[in-house]
């Protein structure tokens, strides 16, 4: 699309709580890198697409030059509410959704997995032209979460209770039970994969769900709602409603027919979420948040190969990674070697379009994160680090930026503290075993951390005392579908992802029967 942004679009951005915020005076109207043909651009209730009530559209933006790629509706309170009523019918005891076998369920959710196998290329250009990742990424992404989709349509018939020994007189059981209508808020970041991971397991505890894909990227989360009215899910069970975080997304924290609340992104809005919840209906609630990650390498290493592993530990994705490696420690022994070869490995990183297959890195989401990387970036030399390669935006159109290392970082800086969520390394210097233990937990954070060591026992010692919900020893990332993820401390509570996600999604009702004996 090449023309100006509509006056009615232009409106919306401005009232937008964050407008003060964003440039978009500065939206280029040069031509997309490619054409992906947008199918759905409304709201997702009841297995059909419908405008808002309130008739608003916003748009989403290309960050590769800012443009408008569609005007997509605006959901907010009342077409939440919309979404919620649609998703207790679907939830009703005998509707056709809670009536279903679970192996039937099971066999709806692979369905769903071979439609989106079947449309992956359209998918994945969908990402990459909505988020700006690379095409290539896109594709993994896709891949990722199809692999996600069937290991969860696995569990449909295999979620079981248990019988408790409390004497002769009586048998006791368990029955785990789905929650109810679940509200599932999500970021940019990984868009399609994120929608799948929540999609996941809500879908195979029997839930019924309203889904917010984060204002930057509707896209593909309104395509995957297509399909799952393709492979035959039952009116009401899945919709998807693009809008705001303040008043599409606070509309489902709030609500108090939502039992349950799964949000991913900034522990900033966890905090918001948390108290909506405990404000309304007291909905459980998990949460999946931000990071500062802690990559340690000792001097016992091929420090070549380290330096790769921790360079696509923080610049996968663009390092908009909520477990980005974002913080490299590495033995004082070994640093100088080590930042040279992370310096080579960011230099040769080709930033550019992300349509390109020779292209590693696209843009960063929009000019909000532009900016708030480049102060970041700004803070880095002016508190004294070390600018080893990068440290500025890249070209003037579009939100691109150099892949940027520094060295001589101190844990007193501000990006050794905060998630930068962009492709900006730190390395930092350590000595010892215990000194690193202490810097590494010395962060309200707990999402992630890695280990780089021949030594075992070095390797036990650290993933025993860091605190983080993963710990990679040797590789960075190793994040599969049956593997629980989620964070330590202000990281997060609960899990996505493997057996643990499903408990989110679950009530345990305990039957106990009492046994009349027969004389
Ligand atoms: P964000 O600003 O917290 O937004 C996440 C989602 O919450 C978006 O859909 C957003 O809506 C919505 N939201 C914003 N304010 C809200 C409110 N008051 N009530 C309800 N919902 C609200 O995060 P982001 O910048 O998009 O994503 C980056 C963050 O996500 C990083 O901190 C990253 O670490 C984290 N993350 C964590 C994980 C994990 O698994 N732990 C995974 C990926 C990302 P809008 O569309 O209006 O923004
Ligand atoms: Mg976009």
């Amino acid at each position: 699309m090449d023309q100006a942004i509509p006056s009615s679009i232009q409106a919306s951005v401005d009232n937008h709580p964050r407008a003060e915020k964003r440039h978009y005076s500065e939206v280029k109207k040069k031509k997309m890198t490619k054409q992906v043909e947008i199918k759905y651009t409304q709201l997702f209730i009841d297995n059909e697409f419908v405008d808002a009530v309130s008739g608003r559209k916003f748009p989403t933006l290309n960050p590769v030059n800012g443009n408008v790629i569609a005007e997509i509706s605006e959901g907010d309170k009342a077409d939440v509410d919309k979404a919620v009523n649609a998703a207790k019918q679907a939830f009703d005891r005998n509707s056709k959704w809670r009536q279903m076998d679970p192996y039937i369920r099971g066999q709806l959710m692979h369905k769903l997995a071979d439609l989106i196998t079947r449309d992956l290329n359209y998918i994945a250009a969908l990402e990459t032209l909505d988020n700006g990742k690379t095409y290539a990424n896109a594709v993994e992404d896709i891949k990722a979460s199809i692999a996600c989709l069937r290991y969860y349509a696995g569990w449909c018939d295999k979620i079981q209770g248990s019988t408790i020994p409390t004497g002769d007189t009586n048998i006791t059981l368990t029955r785990k039970e789905p929650v109810g209508v679940v509200g599932q808020i999500i970021p940019w970041n990984y868009p399609f994969m994120m929608a799948i991971w929540k999609w996941g397991p809500a879908l195979t505890t029997g839930c019924t769900l309203v889904l917010k894909p984060a204002e930057q990227t509707p896209l593909s989360a309104l395509y995957g709602a297509a399909l799952t009215k393709e492979a035959g899910f039952p009116a009401g069970v899945i919709n998807v409603i693009p809008g705001y975080g303040p008043t599409a997304g606070a509309a489902i924290a709030e609500h108090s027919e939502i039992q349950k609340v799964a949000f991913t992104g900034s522990t900033e809005v966890g905090h918001i979420i948390m108290a909506a919840a405990a404000k309304s209906n007291l909905k459980r609630v998990s949460l999946e948040l931000g990071g500062k990650s802690p990559l340690v390498i000792f001097d016992d290493v091929d420090v070549k190969k380290a330096a790769e592993i921790a360079h696509d530990a923080i610049f996968s994705n663009h390092g908009q990674n909520c477990c980005a490696g974002s913080r490299t420690f590495v033995h004082s022994k070994i640093y100088d070697e080590f930042v040279k070869h992370a310096k080579q490995l960011a230099l040769a990183k080709k930033v550019g379009d992300p349509f390109d297959s020779k292209t590693d890195q696209g843009p960063q989401i929009d000019q909000e994160m532009l900016d708030k990387i480049m102060d970041l970036i700004n803070s880095g030399k002016k508190q004294g680090a070390v600018v080893e390669t990068g440290g500025n935006r890249a070209g003037n159109t579009g939100y691109f930026v150099q892949p940027t290392v520094f060295s001589n970082v101190t844990d007193d800086m501000r990006i050794a503290k905060e998630e930068i969520f962009g492709p900006v390394q730190s390395i930092l210097k350590f000595n010892t075993m215990a000194e690193v233990i202490e810097r590494a937990n010395r962060t309200n954070y707990g999402l992630a951390s890695g280990v780089i060591t021949k030594d075992i026992n070095k390797a036990l010692e650290f993933a025993q005392a860091v605190e983080a919900g993963s710990v990679w020893v040797n590789c960075y990332d190793a994040i599969a579908p049956q593997t629980p993820f989620g964070g330590f401390k202000q990281s997060g509570i609960g899990r996505d992802l493997g057996e643990e996600s499903l408990k989110e999604y679950l009530e345990i009702k305990t039957i106990s029967i009492k046994i009349t004996k027969e004389n």
